[in-house]
């Protein structure tokens, strides 16, 4: 839970990217007084750094390299992450040619791709894996029924109605507890569902016509299926409108509602008991943590008032959604037509290994990177990124100390907090084990299926054992990181510091803290301080360390942040979520002024030569906007603005630093232009 991405690759579906490790690979070429210097090749030149700093620095490689018609959107890491698919691939492809050990790593890698690979196992299959919970839905009588099935979904990955997790207790970091939460929506986010922008009233036209063909797929008449689908989507807007918007769902404190499993059935929910629904998955808690009550009074009052029929359509819809990328072509191709097409704006279907390396990595994410460190991220390099940690832990202590806005007694546990920061770098120090983990060669969607039930199995089997605070909830090969406010930790997966292209020993300083320090390490850290990590103290505790001026204090200065990007429409009628995005706003604007801070330190910055013709400051924010290359499609980014926290690459560029007077010194950005700011509309927080 609270994973703070820093990257822009969100893929429609949950598998997240995988890319490739040129760090320290022999391979990469070396950057040689020839060849042109990585930033001044990224650029484009005839753009005004002034009127916009994302497309002065990073538009010319954007102009170069289009979007690929099977892609959402196209960032540089897109180029190492296509080298490092091609090196799983093999792994994989030798993987199933070897006679491996029954129960071992290399084994369950080759019965796994062999089998997704089979497009023709897939058709002739059909919907075999998901017939016996089909015919469970199929006998449904009353709504007891219903339940009995939601609650037998939940084991597989379909979520219906609800979410219940086993995760640390926020107000208790050792503590494992049980948490119930609003869920059950089959667009992504509550916005879909009521935002008037056209764009998006057109998804939900497109979204009952998906439901529609995936109604005919199951057998039913087009007729039927119109009807039903149209039905499914009242309900499920009726369900949207009971659950928080994604904003509301940002201060922990408001969402943490701790009760008895007999109080949450009493009080909001009589239709589900949930002692004996617990009980069901080996769970007897004494009490749980209900996220948004009101959310379950309204569900129990749908369950009431909505027809059987409805409801069985719902759970048909939820489970064959799930995985319908992982069954025949008929079923696949559906699911890309909205998930690919519509939420996306992908032209083709990506190619059928690529989307099975994405199951691989979803299903079994650990195997796969602990061959992948191995082979791509060496102890020296390890060291090098848990040093430049402490430097920017150093850079953060001395700011707290200068804050004119912040009292002592507020500083003292800030920096208490800061110190007890703990830092994982790289990958697990324990790997984990899969040997419970069934993969057969039956059939891809079985598979899967196997996977999803591991993993519930995991999570379920943390309930009553002290907290594992050694866990990873990213894999090494994500290039993407987090911070964890429940361990008071940051994530640094061993992908992240990967720079395309280029060795890591050929970088210079400034290059290495823009991209690493300000966008990745700066940035997360920052989280542990934002309007919603601030609200956990240094054991990683929701409970409030602020005096009542300093909060009152914070919250004045971070909502001038909301209102700068509440102004920013990057689609017509469509703006940014300035509430949503400001844990993100305020951890990019924090990791450019950390990692600054560590860069005057540093002997480029003293003796100010310039490289490529730019200064050694430009370059620190030329190389944080090097980490932004990125651009979507409209329909991709339409998606985000409704439902990601992160804002769009653009304004992750230009917002922060147009709040930075040494950016706008380096730049000789001049009062008027669209990247400057007058230092008392600034953002003034660190
Ligand atoms: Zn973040």
């Amino acid at each position: 839970m609270n994973l703070k991405a820093v990257f822009p690759f969100s893929p429609s579906r949950a598998v997240r990217l995988l890319v490739g490790c040129w760090c320290v690979g022999a391979t990469a070429p070396a950057q040689t007084a020839e060849r042109e210097d990585m930033l001044a090749a990224n650029q484009d030149r005839t753009v005004d750094p002034a009127k916009d700093f994302f497309t002065y620095a990073d538009g010319g490689w954007l102009a170069r390299h289009p979007i690929p018609a099977s892609e959402a959107g196209w960032g540089m890491g897109n180029l190492v992450g296509d080298e490092l698919y091609g090196k799983l691939r093999k792994i994989s492809e030798e993987a199933a040619k070897a006679d491996a050990p029954a129960g071992g790593d290399l084994r369950m890698m080759g019965d796994f791709w062999t089998t997704a690979m089979d497009e023709a196992k897939a058709d002739a299959v059909g919907l075999g894996p998901l017939g016996k919970e089909l015919v469970r839905i199929d006998a449904i009588q009353t709504t007891g029924d219903v339940l009995d099935v939601t609650f037998a979904l939940g084991p597989i990955g379909v979520e219906a109605f609800c979410g219940v997790s086993v995760a640390q207790d926020e107000k208790q970091s050792d503590l494992m507890s049980v948490h119930i939460g609003q869920g059950g929506l089959g667009l992504p986010e509550r916005d879909f569902y009521f935002n008037p922008e056209k764009g998006t009233a057109k998804i939900r036209r497109e979204y009952v016509a998906h439901l529609t063909r995936l109604l005919k797929l199951l057998g039913r008449s087009s007729k039927a299926a119109g009807k039903a689908a149209e039905t499914v989507m009242e309900f499920e807007t009726a369900l949207a409108k009971a659950s928080r918007k994604l904003e509301d769902l940002r201060d922990p404190e408001k969402n943490y509602h701790k009760m008895t499993p007999a109080n949450l059935t009493g009080s909001h929910t009589p239709l589900i008991d949930w002692n004996s629904r617990l009980a069901a998955m080996s769970l007897r808690p004494e009490v749980v943590i209900v996220g948004q009550p009101e959310f379950f009074t309204a569900l129990n009052r749908l369950l009431t008032k909505t027809p059987v029929p409805v409801l069985k359509d719902y759970l048909r819809l939820q489970l064959v959604s799930a995985y319908a990328g992982f069954l025949g072509k008929a079923w696949a191709d559906e699911d890309f037509a909205f998930n690919g097409k519509v939420l996306s704006g992908q032209k083709e279907q990506r190619p059928r290994w690529k989307r099975v390396l994405d199951s691989q990595e979803a299903a079994m994410g650990m195997v796969m990177g602990k061959i992948f460190v191995q082979e791509y991220f060496p102890e020296r390099v390890k060291q090098r990124y848990a040093n430049l940690v402490e430097v920017i832990r150093v850079s953060y202590r001395e700011r707290i100390d200068r804050l004119d806005w912040m009292s002592d007694a507020t500083k003292a546990k800030a920096r208490e907090k800061l110190d007890k920061l703990t830092v994982k770098v790289g990958y697990p120090d324990r790997w984990k084990d899969y040997s419970a983990l069934v993969v057969g060669r039956d059939s891809y969607g079985e598979n899967m299926m196997h996977a999803a039930r591991w993993k519930f199995a995991d999570m379920i089997g943390k309930f009553g054992k002290p907290v594992d605070r050694s866990e990873w909830e990213m894999t090494p090969q994500t290039y993407n990181a987090y911070y964890q406010p429940s361990n008071n930790e940051i994530v640094l997966p061993a992908a992240i510091f990967t720079v395309p292209g280029m060795r890591d020993e050929d970088l210079d300083d400034a290059v290495v803290f823009g991209y690493a320090a300000a966008s990745t390490i700066g940035h997360e850290i920052t989280h542990g301080f934002d309007d919603e990590g601030r609200m956990f103290d240094a054991q990683g505790n929701l409970k409030d360390w602020w005096t009542a001026e300093d909060a009152a204090r914070f919250q004045k200065r971070a909502a001038v942040m909301v209102k700068q990007f509440n102004a920013f429409q990057p689609l017509p009628g469509l703006r940014i979520n300035g509430e949503a995005s400001l844990g993100e706003n305020l951890a990019d604007y924090g990791g450019v002024l950390l990692a600054l801070d560590a860069f005057k330190k540093t002997e480029q910055f003293r003796n100010g030569k310039a490289i490529a013709g730019f200064t050694p400051i430009q370059r620190f924010f030329l190389s944080y906007a090097f980490a932004w290359t990125y651009q979507d499609r409209a329909e991709s980014l339409r998606t985000k603005l409704l439902s990601d926290v992160h804002a769009p690459p653009k304004w992750r560029v230009n917002a922060p630093l147009s709040n930075i007077p040494e950016f706008q010194e380096a730049f000789s950005i001049k009062p008027g232009s669209p990247m400057w700011r007058a230092p008392e509309s600034r953002v003034k927080v660190w």
